[in-house]
Order: C-alpha cells, then sequence, then structure tokens
C-alpha cells in the first residue's frame, strides 16, 4: 500500500502555494508604490507622514519577501506557518494604511488580494485566521470616536471580504484535496510501473533458460537482487510424495549452493509448508531468534526472510523463501512486490519442470528400451550357453566307445549347467513376483549367524570368507530363505568381482537396527553406479562384467527381498579399496512387535 502522504510534503501543492506566494508579492509591490505615489503627491505631506512609514516599512517587508525562496520554504514542515505568518503580516500592514484617512477604499483591493492568497496557499484554519485579522480591521474602521468609515459604508467590503474569503477558501481546499488524489495516483502508478518493469525483467531472464538447472539460478538471482536479498531458495511440490523438495542450486550472495536432497513433508508445521498450504505470502523478523521454529529457512542462519507461494492457474506449485542475515532487510511494502515477482517464476518453473518431466520420460523410455535389448541378448547368451552344453554333453554321453567314468563327469556337468538354466529362470521369476510386489514373506526370528554360514557353504568358493557376528547370539527379524539368498548372491558377487581377495561378513547391531556388511576388496563401484546396479538388468558397462557372466539380476533381487523383510540395502566404499554391502535389517523383538500390531 502506497502511504498517504501529509498534503504538507507534497510537491505539487507546495510548488502551486509558493507560486501564488511569489505572485502576491508581486502584487503587493504594484500597491505599495501605488501608495507611495499617492502619499507623495498629496500637497501636504505632513499628513502623509505616517503613511509613508508603513509603505516604507512595506518595502522592507517586500524586499525580504521577494528574496526569499518560496518553492524550498513551501518544502519544508514550517512551509505552511511561514505562509500564514507571511500573509497575516500583508494583512496587518495593509490594515495600518487603511487606517489613514481617505486610504480606506484603496487598501481594499490589497486586502481582497491577501484573502485570495491566503485561502489558496492556507489551510482552512490558518486560512480563517487571516481572514478574521481583515475582517477586524474592517470592524476596527467603523468604532468610535473618530471612525475612518461609516457602518454603512464598511458593510460593502466586510461583506466582500467573508465572502472572498469563504470562496477562496473553498477552492484552496478543494484544490488541495484533488492535487493529493493525484499525487497519490501517480505514486501508485509509479509503483505499478516500476513492478511491471521488474516483472519484465526477470520474465525475460527467465525465457532464455531452458532448463531448470540453468533457470532456477536466473530466477532465483534476479528476484534475489530486485529484493537486495542474499539468500533465495526455492521449493517444488512433489505430489507422489506430498513433499516440498529444496531445489538444488540455492542462491547464496551472488554465488549458487549445491544442497543436495532435501525434503519437507508438506503436513509438518514448519514455515514453507504453511506458506505452501495457505497460499499468502509471509514476512518474518527475528528468523534467528528461534531458528528451530522456522525449519529448514532457520538453518540458512538468517535474521529476516519472506516466503511466497508460487501458483500457477490457482495451483500451488512450490514456495520461494528470500532471506537476509540483516535486521530490518525488508519491509511489508516488499511482500506485494515479492509476490508479483514470484508469479512469473510460478510460471517458468512449472514450465521448465514440465519440460525436464518430458525429458527424463524420454530419457527413461530410452534406457527402458536398451534395457530390453540388453536384456534379451543377455539372457539368451545366459540360456544358449547351458544348453549349448547340456546338448554336447548328453550328444557326447550316447557315443559306444565312451568310458563310464567320462560319462559320468559328462552327466554332471550337464546336471550343473541345467542347475545354471533352473537358477536363471528362478531368477527371472523372483524378478517378477517382486515387480508384482507378490513375493511370500514368512518372518519369524532368525539366527543371522547361521544364515551366514549356510551362505558361505552354499556358494563353494576358493575365497577366504571370514564371518564375524557381535554379539554371536544375534538374532533379526527375517524370512530365512529370502535371508539365505541375499547373501548368496552378495557373497557370489563379493567373489566374481573381488577375485583372490579375502571376503568378510560382519553382523552387530546398529542403532536400532541390525546391519550385515558383505565386505570384499575388488574394484567397487563408483558412487554415480551405486543406484543403478540395483536396478533390474543393470550390469555396469566394465570390461570384465561381461567376461564374467551374470544377467544383472542378482542386486535387484537383494533389494527387492531385502525391502520385502522392511529392510534396506545400501552399498559403499570398502576403505583401501572395494565394495561393501550392507544390509540393514530388523531387530528380534521387531517381529512380534509387528503380530501384535496385527492383534
Ligand atoms: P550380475 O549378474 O551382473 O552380477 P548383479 O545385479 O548382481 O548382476 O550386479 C549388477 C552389477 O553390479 C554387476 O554387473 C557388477 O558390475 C556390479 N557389482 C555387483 N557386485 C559387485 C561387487 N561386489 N564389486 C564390484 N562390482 C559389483
Amino acid at each position: 500500500m502506497t502511504k498517504h502522504p501529509a498534503s504538507t510534503a507534497l510537491p505539487t501543492i507546495a510548488g502551486f502555494r509558493a507560486a501564488a506566494l511569489r505572485r502576491g508579492v508581486f502584487l503587493a509591490w504594484l500597491l505599495v508604490i501605488g501608495l507611495i505615489a499617492i502619499g507623495l503627491s498629496q500637497p501636504d505631506i505632513e499628513d502623509y507622514r505616517p503613511l509613508l512609514t508603513v509603505a516604507a516599512g512595506f518595502v522592507v517587508l517586500l524586499a525580504l519577501g521577494t528574496a526569499a525562496n518560496w518553492d524550498a520554504l513551501m518544502q519544508r514542515s514550517s512551509g505552511p506557518w511561514l505562509a500564514w505568518a507571511w500573509l497575516t503580516l500583508l494583512a496587518v500592514g495593509f490594515g495600518a494604511t487603511a487606517t489613514a484617512e481617505g486610504m480606506f477604499l484603496v487598501t481594499m483591493p490589497a486586502f481582497a488580494g491577501v484573502l485570495v492568497l491566503s485561502g489558496l496557499s492556507l489551510e482552512p484554519v490558518r486560512h480563517a485566521v487571516v481572514a478574521s485579522v481583515v475582517v477586524l480591521i474592517i470592524v476596527l474602521s467603523i468604532v468610535p470616536p473618530d471612525p475612518i468609515i461609516s457602518p454603512q459604508e464598511a458593510a460593502i467590503p466586510l461583506i466582500t471580504a467573508i465572502v472572498v474569503a469563504a470562496a477562496t477558501g473553498f477552492f484552496g481546499l478543494e484544490h488541495t484535496r484533488e492535487a493529493t488524489r493525484s499525487y497519490v495516483r501517480l505514486e501508485e502508478l509509479n509503483s505499478q510501473r516500476a513492478d511491471f518493469e521488474r516483472l519484465y525483467a526477470v520474465t525475460a531472464t527467465l525465457a532464455g533458460a531452458d532448463s531448470l538447472a540453468e533457470g532456477l539460478p536466473q530466477i532465483v538471482g534476479t528476484i534475489c537482487r530486485y529484493l537486495g536479498a542474499q539468500v533465495g531458495v526455492v521449493f517444488l511440490y512433489h505430489p507422489d510424495d506430498h513433499t516440498l523438495k529444496v531445489m538444488s542450486p540455492m542462491w547464496v550472495n551472488e554465488h549458487t549452493l549445491d544442497v543436495g536432497d532435501i525434503k519437507l513433508p508438506i503436513s509438518t508445521g514448519g514455515i514453507v509448508p504453511q506458506v505452501f498450504r495457505s497460499g499468502k505470502p509471509i514476512l518474518l523478523d527475528r528468523v534467528s531468534d528461534s531458528p528451530e521454529q522456522f525449519g529448514v529457512i532457520g538453518e540458512l542462519g538468517l535474521r529476516e526472510a519472506m516466503v511466497a507461494p508460487l501458483r500457477v492457474e490457482g495451483f500451488n506449485v512450490g514456495a520461494i523463501a528470500v532471506g537476509d542475515p540483516l535486521a530490518e532487510a525488508f519491509h511489508e511494502d516488499q511482500l506485494e512486490v515479492f509476490a508479483s515477482l514470484a508469479a512469473p517464476a510460478a510460471l517458468v518453473l512449472s514450465q521448465l519442470g514440465r519440460y525436464e518431466a518430458a525429458a527424463e520420460m524420454t530419457r527413461r523410455m530410452q534406457e527402458i528400451a536398451q534395457m530390453k535389448t540388453d536384456f534379451v541378448s543377455v539372457v539368451s547368451h545366459e540360456l544358449r550357453t547351458p544348453l549349448t552344453s547340456i546338448i554336447g554333453s548328453l550328444d557326447t554321453v550316447n557315443r559306444p566307445e565312451l568310458s563310464p567314468d567320462l560319462a559320468k563327469d559328462l552327466l554332471d556337468s550337464a546336471r550343473r549347467q541345467a542347475g545354471r538354466l533352473q537358477r536363471l529362470i528362478e531368477d527371472l521369476l523372483m524378478v517378477s513376483r517382486i515387480d508384482r510386489k507378490a513375493i511370500p514373506v514368512a518372518m519369524e526370528t532368525v539366527g543371522i549367524r547361521q544364515v551366514l554360514i549356510d551362505a558361505a557353504d552354499t556358494i563353494q568358493s576358493d575365497e577366504d570368507i571370514t564371518i564375524s557376528v557381535q554379539p554371536p547370539s544375534l538374532q533379526v527379524t527375517g524370512d530365512p530363505d529370502h535371508l539365505r539368498r541375499v547373501f548368496i548372491n552378495l557373497l557370489e558377487n563379493a567373489v566374481k568381482y573381488a577375485p583372490g581377495s579375502p571376503v568378510e561378513l560382519v553382523a552387530r547391531p546398529f542403532r536400532d537396527r541390525i546391519d550385515v556388511d558383505v565386505i570384499d576388496h575388488g574394484d567397487g563401484i563408483p558412487p554415480g553406479e551405486r543406484m543403478r546396479v540395483f536396478e533390474p538388468f543393470t550390469q555396469m558397462e566394465r570390461s570384465d562384467t561381461r567376461t564374467k557372466g551374470g544377467t544383472g539380476l542378482g542386486l535387484s533381487i537383494v533389494k527387492g527381498l531385502t525391502e520385502a523383510m522392511s529392510g534396506r540395502v545400501t552399498v559403499s566404499d570398502t576403505p583401501g579399496g572395494g565394495a561393501t554391502f550392507t544390509v540393514s535389517l530388523q531387530p528380534a523383538g521387531a517381529l512380534l512387535a509387528t503380530e501384535r500390531g496385527r492383534v
């Protein structure tokens, strides 16, 4: 809101008053010169000496009035008082001349002039005082014992003076009101123009950006510069999990800062979710006094902040926050500007978001198409190899010259290859069940040590596998078959991708969970691949992956089964090189809690 300024401060009104007073001085000069001329032209100059004295006083007064800088004076807060004092002086001065014999009618035009000026340049109360002085002088002129004029002669100038005073007072008041209105309107137009210019600048900056990563810092940076804020951050709404995601990078003092993956559930009581839900911008001062109340905003080390919703076509798409470490960085007026800047930003952000989502979808489709091709070639290779071997063994076994020992070896080999085929088909079935979330899970309390021993025995590796379970009686809640499968897959990978080095299995309680690490000392998995390797049919593009076979299903089964048992699996670096897969499981008591929950 534009504040309505006091009328004295309005430049238009001050200018008008100054002009009126300057012209008044000019007219007063004419009058005084006339008075002096009349005085000097009298045959008996002695009678007019007092009049001439008053006229000389006037000359000094008008010299001062001429020298005064009325424009500057009228802009000061004491301007109306000066104008009032000046006009009262003029009225009293002219009144003094009126007391000379025969001068009354001559000074009447001067009185009329003073009243006009006073009406135009003073507020009603001060104008009334000047008008009263004039009326008083006229009334005093008819008071005995030595009246200058008779009551009858005084009636006309008295009425004239009152009418002129009332009329000019009315016009002056109207003018002041109109000027105030125009001034306020002008201020509003100016502020609207400034807003439009800002909006245009923001929109123009944004129009050039064609990705969220490029557009985001530009949007936030432009808005921060306009508001003089040091920090700016955008939160976008994710309908899938009802969270507001902090968009990276943030804007901090003309630089961008990556903030990683921060999400705020919109149901929480923090300020940003609150603004998002209410759709109303908010100005926060004293953020640093109790930062915990302000959630993520409080953590940024700000003293003041403003948060506005990002809305597109009536829907909330997120929120934007700007802040500053200094006190009184923002004031209420800026909140409106901020909200108006947030509008185009919301539009562009949501367009960019849609554009990126479409691009992501295309990329994902391409990836799926590629995965399909890879899958067909990997599976057909993995099916063909054991089948070829089985057929070869069976063909040879039929030869009559074959010794019984060799025949037995061939049959053993065919059996192994058939087992490999069976395993592949089971894996495929398992992946499909995981995909459909149709894996049967029979949760029970399981001693983890025995599971790890079974898994290590099953894979029959030449590598050195050590098992450390602390305390040895450690128990978890899980499905024993699934647990065995998870650790067999992880151990198989460890011996496959880290050949010639020992593998350690370490189980221990960690916080309220049981963590089991499968540690190898091979090449490890680069950070960029760590999410991807858990997806089905995914193999890292590494020269040894192809030579070592595999279908890219093992880790996706590990993940699917672990999650089905309410666990989690992650991968990190082994200190000194290698991969450490950590399976985080529920402790033994969790089963009881779950069962009780069901009752
Ligand atoms: P695969 O059948 O190819 O072994 P997985 O799903 O078990 O499929 O593993 C996916 C990919 O992850 C593998 O192709 C391999 O590149 C990588 N990987 C898995 N385990 C390890 C490990 N212990 N060390 C290094 N790389 C591994």
